[in-house]
């Protein structure tokens, strides 16, 4: 049985009505399976048995506690890319010598901060931070432990916006100037190179780009062995794609075989980063309709989620699946709709041309496909509380982030005293 299902005509969450849940805590909601979470996850940890392998599950997916938390009790590490992911991560309990710190850019504080914290491994992408790194972790009498992100220069065949492996991105260190750096970063006190890291992009949906990516790795990381660079660790990264239409990625089993093939009898330890595709299909955004708006040309179901809620199909032009609350029938009569939110964009809108059933004001949609990239995108455009979230566990489930309030919103703000007059 898939989490996401029907059940007596109503759409359920595992064992529960999504209707129950946004009638106790309204809509927009996300919802979260654990079940969903965990097989996930676990196809990762089965497909990579008996190798050495950490699976550090990327944070900025899906950055809910709750669901870091289950991932941390199902062995995950965590995949992070800022000083506030860090600190979610080791809150949900990951512990620190599970973590990598990955990013173009970081901060000295957030160096610093994951230093002191002792986390596995520090993803290094441009030069001067191994000097900052040597710095900070001999004032503080630390050792840094430094894998540096490669860009192989492959084409993951994904859209151009998630693509990251390619030499025209800004992420990672050329691959002929790899080299070189690791050997720097050997000569500086405090910093001790343990590993490449690669990462080439999200929504990868072939095998060939991986294979290319892995090879490259593979022949560095063999060069610098024999040049006497202690390197004993392999980060391969993330994207894995999921089925958001009709897309047929690679199962996780198929993924792990060109590991295996292309890594085979070497001796190094292995780290994942998936994101997308342990929380992607995870999850999904329940949306009620306002009202319908029929033009000359043109249906419009208008919901009251939007762009500030689920930013994806604004932002990449994303399919994501919709499927009413209640169960269609046989003699369900579909038309074309737009679905829109109530967001004063154009942009604000989550499917053209969709079939949909007939429907009435506090009808339900159910956007599925929404549990990575969904929630932790959202904001407060148009002054709209960020939606609710829930996780679902069987027949049990709660709220794992509450809708703020107005008046939370408000508070946040302050006038300057020259205008506290007005
Ligand atoms: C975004 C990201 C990931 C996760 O990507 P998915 O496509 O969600 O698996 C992993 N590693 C790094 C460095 C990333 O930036």
């Amino acid at each position: 049985m898939t989490p996401f299902h029907y059940q007596n005509h109503r759409l359920h969450a595992e064992d529960i009505p999504l209707a129950d849940i946004a009638r106790k805590v309204g809509t927009p909601v996300y919802v979260y399976s654990s079940a969903a979470f965990q097989a996930s996850y676990r196809s990762y940890a089965d497909a990579f048995a008996g190798l050495p392998v950490t699976v550090c599950y990327a944070v900025k997916a899906n950055d809910s506690l709750a669901v870091l938390r289950l991932l941390a009790a199902e062995g995950a590490g965590a995949d992070v890319v800022s000083g506030g992911e860090l600190r979610y991560a080791l809150a949900a309990g990951v512990p620190a010598g599970r973590i990598v710190f990955s990013g173009v850019g970081k901060t000295r504080d957030e160096l610093e901060f994951a230093l002191l914290e002792g986390v596995m491994q520090v993803n290094v992408e441009v030069a001067s931070e191994l000097d900052a790194l040597s710095e900070i972790a001999t004032a503080l009498g630390r050792t840094a432990h430094v894998a540096i992100r490669i860009n192989p220069d492959v084409d993951a065949g994904t859209i151009a916006q998630i693509s990251t492996g390619k030499a025209e991105n800004k992420f990672g260190i050329a691959y002929d100037e790899a080299a070189a750096l690791f050997r720097h970063a050997q000569s500086l006190p405090g910093v001790e190179p343990v590993g490449i890291a690669v990462h080439i992009g999200s929504q990868i949906t072939k095998l060939t780009p991986y294979r290319d990516a892995f090879h490259r790795v593979r022949t560095l990381y063999e060069d610098l062995k024999a040049e006497g660079i202690p390197l004993q660790r392999i980060d391969l990264g993330g994207g894995l794609g999921i089925t958001y239409r009709d897309e047929e990625p690679p199962s996780v089993a198929a993924y792990a075989a060109v590991v295996r093939e292309v890594f085979h009898g070497l001796d190094a330890q292995f780290v994942f980063e998936p994101g997308r595709r342990i929380a992607g299909l995870s999850g999904v955004l329940v949306t009620k309709v306002i009202t319908e708006k029929q033009t000359a040309t043109k249906r419009f179901v208008i919901v009251d989620a939007a762009m500030n809620d689920l930013i994806r199909p604004a932002l990449y032009d994303a399919y994501h699946p919709i499927q009413p609350e209640t169960a269609p029938t046989p003699e369900t009569v579909w038309t074309e709709a737009d679905l829109v939110g109530p967001i004063c964009e154009s942009t604000d809108t989550f499917a053209k041309g969709r079939p949909l059933p007939p429907l009435q004001a506090d009808d339900m949609l159910v956007i599925g496909a929404a549990g990575a990239y969904g929630a932790v995108m959202a904001c407060e455009y148009n002054g709209r509380p960020r939606a609710a979230e829930v996780l679902v566990r069987g027949s049990d489930w709660a709220v794992v982030r509450r809708r703020p309030t107005y008046e939370e919103m408000l508070a946040a703000q302050s006038l300057p005293p020259w205008l506290e007059e007005a």
